[in-house]
């Protein structure tokens, strides 16, 4: 039987209802309503596309959302000053810088000087850390929703064995520590595993964050496991493609995620629910205060 298809679509629309229902109350609470800005430095086609999605679903949720644009030439200095404009501005509850930033700049310096408790993309070594200890507030929003799609499957992930394709810190890693939370069996793949077909046909859940479509193919595939693609390449058509042969992968799995309208409409959904969070945080760290 083929396998049925996890509707990521469907499901972030499920979530952003939510979420639009939580702003309303929020607003209700606190008389205005929560925040996210997104920082773009340069001209990158799929960035800006990334970004004006991401404007327009806090809209659509009926938070504030809003871009901030620097030109491909911002020096380190301009996009450090356009990070401590957002850290110190009241009215923005999260951000994130839209990455990859344009080659020169210090991506990891940079984003260090995100403020931890507006970092909406769980990224600042403090999120990753607490993640790693068990107490996360904010995790990056990709795995989130990868998590969210696990759970709509109802599979039992207890002691159950779990393959990530992939190593990078927004994918990868914090998605292996929320399966090791829910006490999955975890391995995390990468470009130096060996014999990286034997590995993935052990997983129950196998989750590839690779970026080259069709490496991993049916056989690859253990039969009846859940089987999530994160990989979006875009061809020159500009049609997006997945890290999984999805036809062939779909004779043996039990569930699969299209690409697209899997994975990346539960990315954006989720960065709208940890805005929120990072929105109920400050009022009540501003409220301890007082
Ligand atoms: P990344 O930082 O480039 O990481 C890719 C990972 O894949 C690395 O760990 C790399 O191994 C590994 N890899 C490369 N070639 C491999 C191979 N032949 N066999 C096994 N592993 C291999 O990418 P990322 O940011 O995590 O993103 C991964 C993919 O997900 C991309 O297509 C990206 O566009 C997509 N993505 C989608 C969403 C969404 O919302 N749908 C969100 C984020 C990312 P090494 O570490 O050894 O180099």
């Amino acid at each position: 039987m083929p396998a049925q298809i996890l509707d990521g679509k469907a499901i972030a629309a499920k979530v952003r209802a939510q979420v639009a229902s939580d702003v309303g109350h929020f607003l209700a609470a606190n008389g205005r309503v929560p925040g996210l800005d997104v920082i773009l430095v340069g001209e990158d086609p799929a960035s800006q596309v990334y970004v004006r999605n991401k404007e327009k679903a806090a809209r659509e949720v009926g938070m504030r959302g809003r871009v901030h644009r620097l030109a491909a030439t911002a020096s380190e200095g301009d996009v450090r000053n356009c990070i401590e404009q957002l850290n110190g501005d009241d009215a923005v509850d999260g951000f994130l810088v839209q990455l990859p930033l344009p080659a020169g700049l210090p991506e990891t310096a940079l984003l260090d000087g995100v403020a931890p408790s507006k970092d909406v993309d769980g990224l600042h070594p403090f999120n990753a850390g607490l993640l790693a200890l068990g107490r996360a507030k904010v995790v990056s929003a990709t795995p989130r929703g990868v998590m969210r799609l696990l759970a709509e499957t109802g599979m039992d992930l207890v002691g159950k064995r779990a393959v990530i394709i992939g190593r990078s810190n927004i994918v990868g890693k914090p998605l292996a520590q929320l399966l090791l939370g829910a006490h999955a069996t975890v391995t995390i793949a990468h470009s130096r595993t060996r014999d990286l077909p034997d590995v993935c046909r052990q997983a129950d859940v196998l989750v590839a964050a690779v970026g080259r479509p069709g490496l991993v193919r049916g056989e690859w595939i253990k039969a009846g496991a859940v089987v999530i693609d994160v990989g979006t390449t875009r061809n020159d058509a500009g049609k997006l493609a997945g890290d999984v042969a999805f036809d062939e992968a779909s004779e043996r799995a039990s569930w699969i995620t299209p690409v697209p309208g899997g994975v990346g409409p539960m990315t954006i959904a989720c960065l709208l629910e940890n805005t929120l969070v990072a929105a109920r945080e400050r009022v009540a760290a501003d409220k301890r205060r007082r």
